[in-house]
């Protein structure tokens, strides 16, 4: 990722989320475009080792640990930046959970846990950062979606309803802050192989599905959203507004 257009150097990028799975590889990315970062998760531990790991592969990275359900944590964290001087320029709104059964089985507490671990918590993280890179006039926000923010499937409810307003949030976004020069787009990934995944790859009738839907014909490799990330990060996507790219092998195009 050479050329100039995609140059994140100077850049500093907060990815929530990217203690592992998708976040951990779009930071990656990013770093490898230059980005300094500040790695996100909710178990300390996780987010400890991947900053080591990250930094023993010569980039430059700091740990965030907080939950991004937990408003307090995430203002103490922005105050944290602050106060050390560190501006985001380019926040990922990556962190998510799923939950699997049916609607109807679903308490209304853990409606709430989904909506707030996937939704909400892309409201309060990028208005935090919204509120800083508006007076400078400059900053990215990537929000994560998925093919749930265009289609239901059976047993992921909240979700689906979550992901469908990160859609709707990315464009409100979009129009209340391009005019002080900040940008938001969202990322919908298809079917990656992540450990939110991991029962549905053992799942051979669920495989076979699958496979018949996506024209790829395979699962999605968390590295392969780097480029659409590294995209919306970087100046060459300075035009692009409220837009969700999909990185799915065809497979809503298939629907
Ligand atoms: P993983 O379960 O593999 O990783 C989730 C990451 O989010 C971990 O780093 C985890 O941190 C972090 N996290 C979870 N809850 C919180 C929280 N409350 N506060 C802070 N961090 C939290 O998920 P994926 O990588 O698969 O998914 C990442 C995003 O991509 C999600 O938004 C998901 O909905 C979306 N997506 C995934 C798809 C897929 O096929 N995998 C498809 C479409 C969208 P920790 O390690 O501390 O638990």
């Amino acid at each position: 990722m050479s050329h100039a257009l995609f140059d994140l150097s100077g850049r500093t990028a907060l990815v929530t989320g990217s203690s592992r799975g998708l976040g951990r590889a779009i930071a990656e990315g990013l770093a490898r475009a230059g980005a300094r970062l500040i790695v996100n998760g909710v178990d300390p531990a996780r987010v400890e080792a991947a900053v080591a790991e990250i930094r023993a592969v010569g980039y430059a990275v700091e740990g965030s640990t907080f939950d991004v359900t937990d408003e307090a944590g995430i203002i103490e964290a922005f105050t944290h930046f602050d106060a050390a001087g560190t501006e985001i320029d380019i926040l990922v709104n990556n962190a998510g959970i799923q939950v699997r059964k049916p609607l109807i089985e679903f308490s209304s507490a853990e409606w709430r846990k989904v909506i707030e671990t996937n939704l909400t918590s892309a409201f309060v993280v990028g208005r935090e950062a919204a509120k800083r890179m508006i007076p400078r006039k400059r900053g990215k926000i990537i929000n994560i979606g998925s093919l749930a923010s265009e289609l239901a499937r059976p047993t992921v409810g909240p979700y689906t309803a979550a992901k469908g307003g990160i859609k709707n949030l990315t464009r409100s976004m979009a129009v209340e802050w391009a005019a002080n020069g900040v940008q938001a787009n969202a990322i919908g990934p298809g079917y990656m192989l992540t450990d939110m995944n991991e029962a549905l790859v053992k799942n051979p009738e669920f495989s076979a599905w699958l496979m018949s839907r996506i024209p790829s014909k395979r699962w999605g490799r968390p590295d392969e959203l780097v480029g659409a990330a590294v995209f919306l990060a970087s100046t060459a996507s300075d035009y692009v507004n409220g837009q969700i790219i999909y990185v799915d092998g065809g497979m809503l195009a298939a629907m």
